[in-house]
């Protein structure tokens, strides 16, 4: 039964501590179900693309559930916030549609909570009849090459959270004086770090970018990007929409090296449709002659974009004098097989590329955040089979915890939606025991309390979007982001 009744509301208002006083009811006072009922209670940990497809799909397949988000920062969205880029901001209109599953009447979110640390997952276990892990992939893939701890060398990852306001990412602050950066990795999140480095400031300004960030950038005087790939453009693993704001970006010119594409034009014509599109524009950006308007604007373009197919790095070398990066050793590689399929080999040839800045986009990594959930450390994820953790009773995961580090965000819809369909069969099969009462978000609530941990709920996290609108307003911005876990709690608390 909902208990939205005026006098609820009031008490709820002042929220947490009068749940405690006020034990029917749910922590954001939203007028949850109480204890005694028996509505099935499940959460879910982290607010991403998965966190909220998975919810969404609960809500509506299982009316009578009650769904609790619990995620580790005061804000919500993970990587719709966090990755994808700034000039994207069609991207990530699906907030709108997030924000209506947080809002629903059977759904409550409890930002600032890291599951792990603030609350095990068998505290949650106890406490719920279903826990859903989505909680993404925040690790990174090394290199594995010596200097890769050098000045002037960032994860892709640390990169786009620091332009994206990250708050663990502030203090990266890149040095961006060198002319000369080095991609490492050709998917679309190294296109967008290079499209981020190369956007002339004008387009950067009116974007939801940090302010220091757009600082750094307007002062850099990087003017060259080289995107390196182990593999040949037909293995490019980024995709045609990206390629093409390469292409089309203003101020900037490609410069490919046409040897790249020995018998790629042969090959175009066997290959996959969308494959197929992403060489053809490949092809005329790399070997065509362009037209004379094109050729005008390449000419007065002052920055320079270019993949370097078959290359690996074997090393960041240090300037000896600051030892900061001031350049990489690339391997030079030959394909073996053809295809999605070929295998890059070494050919025993090296090639030293001067730059003092390396970004290295090879993928993120999922990572273990509590010793009870199985693991499976080779790949990465937590294993499982459509959605059910193996040989975990009432555990389940979605996104890219489930599936690894790829894929955007309609694929993360639909493995979400997966796992929440294994989840709803389970309830309705009874293999997923729901009849016991369990008590959700209110013995949370407790344990929380006692360990001085306080909840942002989702009517917090609407303070903080107000203030970072209006600031972007006022900047000329969709948004300025406020860049502190602090700051974040302040305005949430006002
Ligand atoms: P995430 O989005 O990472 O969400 C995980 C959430 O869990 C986060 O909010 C995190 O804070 C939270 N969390 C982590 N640990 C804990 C814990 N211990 N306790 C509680 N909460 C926790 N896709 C597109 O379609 N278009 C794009 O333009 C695009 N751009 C991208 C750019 C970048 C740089 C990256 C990396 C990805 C991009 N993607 C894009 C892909 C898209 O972001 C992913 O498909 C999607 O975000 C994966 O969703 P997820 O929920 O699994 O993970």
């Amino acid at each position: 039964p909902s208990l939205k009744t005026s006098e609820h509301t009031l008490l709820f208002q002042t929220s947490f501590v009068h749940v405690l006083i006020h034990d029917s009811v749910g922590m954001n006072g939203r007028g949850k179900a109480p204890f005694s009922s028996c509505r099935p209670k499940v959460c879910i940990v982290g607010s991403g693309p998965a966190g909220f497809y998975t919810a969404q799909h609960l809500i509506k397949a299982r009316p009578d559930v009650d769904v609790d988000i619990y995620e580790r920062l005061p804000v919500p969205f993970g990587l719709v916030r966090f990755g994808v880029a700034p000039d994207h901001p069609e991207v990530k209109n699906v907030i709108n549609t997030f924000t209506q599953t947080a809002k629903h009447t059977c759904c409550s979110f409890y930002g600032n909570v890291t599951v792990g640390k603030d609350v095990s997952v068998g505290e949650l276990q106890q406490a719920y009849h279903a826990v859903v892990l989505s909680y993404g992939a925040e690790g990174n893939r090394s290199m594995g090459v010596p200097g890769e701890d050098l000045a002037g060398v960032y994860s892709a990852k640390d990169f786009v959270g620091w332009y994206n306001g990250l708050p663990s990412c502030q203090e990266l602050s890149p040095d961006l004086s060198c002319e000369t950066a080095v991609i490492l990795g050709q998917g679309n999140v190294a296109l967008d770090v290079a499209r981020i480095l190369l956007s002339p400031i004008d387009i950067l300004k009116k974007t939801d970018i940090t302010q220091p960030a757009l600082e750094a950038l307007a002062e850099s005087h990087v003017r060259r990007v080289l995107i390196v790939g182990r593999r040949g453009p037909v293995q490019i693993a980024c995709t045609i929409k990206e390629l093409r704001e390469m292409v089309n970006l203003p101020d900037t010119r490609p410069e490919m090296v046409a040897a790249d594409f020995e018998g790629v034009k042969d090959a175009v014509k066997d290959l996959p449709r969308p494959r197929k599109r992403l060489t053809e524009l490949m092809l005329k950006t790399a070997m065509e002659i362009p037209g004379e308007k094109e050729q005008e604007r390449r000419n007065n373009a002052s920055r320079v974009w270019s993949f370097r197919f078959f290359r690996s790095p074997i090393e960041i070398m240090a300037d000896p004098d600051n030892k900061r990066t001031a350049g990489i050793r690339l391997a030079v590689n030959k394909l073996e097989g053809s295809g999605d399929g070929a295998r890059a080999v070494l050919t025993g040839e090296v090639e030293d590329v001067s730059c003092g800045l390396v970004i290295s986009s090879i993928g993120y990594k999922s990572l273990p955040i509590d010793p009870s959930v199985p693991f499976d450390s080779s790949k990465a994820i937590v294993p499982n089979s459509m959605g059910r953790v193996q040989q975990a009773a009432g555990l389940y995961c979605s996104g890219w915890l489930k599936t690894g580090p790829t894929g955007v965000i309609a694929t993360t819809m639909n493995n979400s939606f997966d796992t929440a369909r294994s989840l709803v069969e389970d309830m309705d099969s009874g293999t997923l025991d729901i009849s016991a009462a369990k008590p959700g978000s209110q013995s949370i609530s407790g344990l929380l309390e006692k360990r001085g941990v306080k909840p942002v709920i989702f009517s917090d996290w609407e303070k903080i979007d107000s203030v970072e609108m209006s600031r972007g307003e006022a900047a000329g911005k969709p948004r300025e982001k406020l860049l502190t876990v602090e700051e974040m709690l302040q305005v949430a608390r006002k």
